[in-house]
This record gives structure tokens, C-alpha cells and sequence, in this order.
């Protein structure tokens, strides 16, 4: 019978946690599998899944639960030593292998190298062409005896993503424009075990409906691993009408990313979410020098700002986006409210009092009272 072995990654490392962080990964895996016909059971380190049917859907799915490191399909029958040598006496190798033989089991009887030496040579017996090779075998093939006395015989190993159980590490809120990062910070948080929310501001009718639509697109393919995503979305129009009527044009950006940002404060706590998560990059752009993004976090209260990407090239961003499957949709050509009153000279490294002095030419509590009045919220799920 088939089964699909999986192997935790740095839960390992969690002690006492370990258990707690076991769990919340079985029911993402359950989750994850939702719709499906299959078995799972748990073995010490491991979790197996069988009598399932529709191999390849499982198989994908799987690759994208975070906490996961590696799966291999592998055979599964008892763990008896005639048993597997007979599997053994009926394998077809080519070329150059290697056995490798894992108890975790210590009960069985033979030791491990001597087994894997009888097996060996139950396949070469059968396959006179095969010959072995201890360091680099073109087929590694390895045998995991584990405690719930079953054998598990493979040779391929798949990666997976790798990070930790999504909500072990809390909530937070994304904040998701149309563009490259922002849906890379999101993966890259959510992979650190963050479960995530989505905020977007649009600019309508500045900016278009298909503009819209790409966020949600977006959002859809982060839902890929993270399986579901609450997305608010709020009207900034009135907010950048306002900075461009009443404030100096060189401070517009900044003062939009001050209020996105309490918006942001304001739905997280609303919502009992932990962090507020965004794309920015040092240097990337003018907001994001050092100087800019301390103005920008300012305008938080207490909840920290977390930024993912602070430390990447954009190559390195464009890279983890094409593995992700957002980067075509990121680039689709449609505006972004950022770019929508876009000053000529913004500038590079704000000053804290001259912002809060541009601040005063604004009803700032009734910018964002009415922004959240217009609030939307819509529901995404994985495969919708
Ligand atoms: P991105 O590629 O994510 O759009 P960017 O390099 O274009 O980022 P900015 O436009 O300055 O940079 O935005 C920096 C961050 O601010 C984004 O990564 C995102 O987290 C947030 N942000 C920008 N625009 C919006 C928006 N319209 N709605 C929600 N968040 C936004
Ligand atoms: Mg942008």
C-alpha cells in the first residue's frame, strides 16, 4: 500500500512546546486536505497519510503547509524482515544505489547496517545490472521502520515549504497593495506562523475596479498556503483629496503611510490581531529611507510593524514572488492609490514635527472615522 510520509522541520526544537505546535500542524494539515479521501495517522516525528485517492492533489496540497520540511511517497507493509526482503527480492534498479536502513524502532531485530547490507544484496541478486555505490548513488533507496511496527520503503523526497505551523506565532494584519512585495511579506510572515489578515486601500475612481480585483487575485494566491484571508477593504479617496488640498505636496506620501497605518492599528485591535505586516524594502522608494519609516511607524500606537522584506534586494522579492505563483498577477498594469497624487520631489527623510505640523491641517479623526465607516470586508478562501 502507498503512503506519504511527512517530516516536521524546527518543531523539533520547541521542547515542551512541541506538542502544541504538533497539533495546531495536524489540524492545518487536516485543513489544508479538506474535501479529500484519506487516513492520517501520527507516528513519533512523523505523519502519515494514506488510502488516499487522488495522489497528485494531496501531494500538492501538502508541499504548501508550512511546518512541513520534506514528504516522500513511500510503499508501507509490516515490519518483518521476510516482508520487506521479499519487496526487496522484487525491486527494479538501474544503475548505481544505496540502501539505507532507519530504526526508529529498536525492537526490530536486525541492526540497521546489517540490514540494509541483506538488502542490498537481495537487489543485486534480483538485478544484475545494479551495482552499489556508497557515496553517490544514483538511487538512494531508504527503508523507515517506525514504532507502529510498519516498514516505509522510498527513494524520492519532495521539499516543502518548510517554517512553522500557520497560528502557532498569532495573527496579523497584511497590509496588500497591487504590487511585488507586499504579497511576498505576506507568505514570508505567514510561513513564520503568523495567520494573516488583508488590508487594501483603493482610490476609486481614480483608480480602477480591475485594480481591486488584482488584490483580490492576490489574496486568492496567498490563500494557496494560508488557506483563507479576511480582506478589508477601504476607500483612501477622500483621505488623498484631503493631504492634496490642505498639505505641502512633498509630504503627501508620508502622510498617507501615517494614516494607512493607524487605519491599520485601528482594525487590527478591532480584529485581536498582534502585528501589522508590509512589503517595505530600505531604499526601495523615497517613503522607505530609514527617516521615512520612522515617521511612518510613529503613527502607531503599540502594536509593532513588522517588515520582511526590509533587508532584500528587489531581485531577491521578485524571486520568492515567482515561487509564490503572485508575480504575473502582481505585474498586471494597474494603478496602485499610491501612485495616484504622486508628489514630484517627496521627500527622503521627513521630519517628525514638520509631519505632525502638516498633520494639523487635517480633521484627522474624522479622515478615519469616515474611512472605516466605507469599510469592506470580503471572505477568500483556498480553491473558490
Ligand atoms: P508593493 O510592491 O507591496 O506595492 P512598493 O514597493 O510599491 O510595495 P509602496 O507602494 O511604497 O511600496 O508601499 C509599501 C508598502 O505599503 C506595501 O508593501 C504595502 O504593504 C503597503 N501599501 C502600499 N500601498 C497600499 C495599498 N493601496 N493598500 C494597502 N497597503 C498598501
Ligand atoms: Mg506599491
Amino acid at each position: 500500500m502507498k503512503s506519504i510520509l511527512l517530516r516536521m522541520g524546527e518543531l523539533f526544537l520547541k521542547g515542551e512546546n512541541r506538542c502544541i505546535f504538533e497539533n495546531i500542524l495536524i489540524t492545518n494539515i487536516r485543513k489544508k486536505l479538506e474535501g479529500l479521501n484519506y487516513t492520517l495517522e501520527r507516528t513519533r516525528g512523523r505523519v502519515l497519510i494514506s488510502n488516499y485517492d487522488n495522489r497528485s492533489e494531496i501531494i500538492e496540497r501538502l508541499r504548501n503547509v508550512f511546518g512541513l520540511v520534506s514528504l516522500s511517497e513511500a510503499e508501507e507493509m509490516d515490519a518483518e524482515v521476510e516482508t520487506i526482503r521479499s519487496y526487496f527480492k522484487k525491486m527494479k534498479v538501474d544503475g548505481t544505489f544505496k540502501v539505507e536502513v532507519n530504526r526508529a524502532d529498536k525492537r526490530f531485530p536486525i541492526s540497521s547496517m546489517e540490514f540494509a547490507a541483506m538488502l542490498g544484496g537481495d537487489v543485486l541478486d534480483a538485478n544484475p545490472n545494479a551495482s552499489v555505490e556508497l557515496y553517490h548513488p544514483q538511487t538512494l533507496i531508504r527503508v523507515d521502520i517506525r514504532s507502529n511496527k510498519k516498514a516505509y520503503v522510498f527513494d524520492k523526497s519532495l521539499p516543502c515549504q518548510g517554517g512553522l505551523p500557520l497560528g502557532s506565532s498569532g495573527k496579523a494584519l497584511l497590509l496588500l497593495s497591487g504590487g511585488i512585495d507586499s504579497p511576498v511579506a505576506g507568505y514570508m510572515m505567514a510561513k513564520r506562523g503568523l495567520k494573516l489578515q488583508a488590508l487594501h486601500f483603493y482610490s476609486y475612481p481614480y483608480t480602477s475596479q480591475q485594480a481591486k480585483q488584482k488584490v483580490i487575485s492576490l489574496a486568492k494566491i496567498l490563500c494557496d498556503y494560508v488557506d483563507e484571508i479576511k480582506l478589508h477593504c477601504v476607500s483612501f479617496t477622500k483621505v488623498q483629496e484631503e493631504i492634496h488640498a490642505n498639505c505641502a505636496a512633498e509630504y503627501m506620501v508620508t502622510l498617507m503611510r501615517r494614516i494607512m497605518m493607524r487605519i491599520a492599528e485601528i482594525i487590527s485591535k478591532r480584529e485581536n490581531l498582534g502585528a501589522i505586516v508590509t512589503g517595505e524594502s530600505l531604499g526601495q522608494v523615497a517613503s522607505q529611507t530609514m527617516q521615512g519609516m520612522t515617521v511612518t511607524e510613529d503613527a502607531l500606537e503599540s502594536l509593532p510593524l513588522f517588515r520582511p522584506c526590509i533587508g532584500m534586494d528587489k531581485e531577491d522579492i521578485v524571486k520568492i514572488s515567482k515561487e509564490i505563483g503572485a508575480f504575473e498577477t502582481s505585474i498586471l498594469p494597474y494603478e496602485d492609490c499610491c501612485t495616484v497624487f504622486l508628489p514630484k520631489n517627496p521627500v527622503i527623510k521627513p521630519k517628525l514635527e514638520k509631519v505632525k505640523q502638516e498633520e494639523q491641517n487635517l480633521n484627522l479623526q474624522k479622515l478615519i472615522d469616515d474611512a472605516l465607516a466605507g469599510e469592506e470586508i470580503i471572505y477568500i478562501k483556498r480553491g473558490e
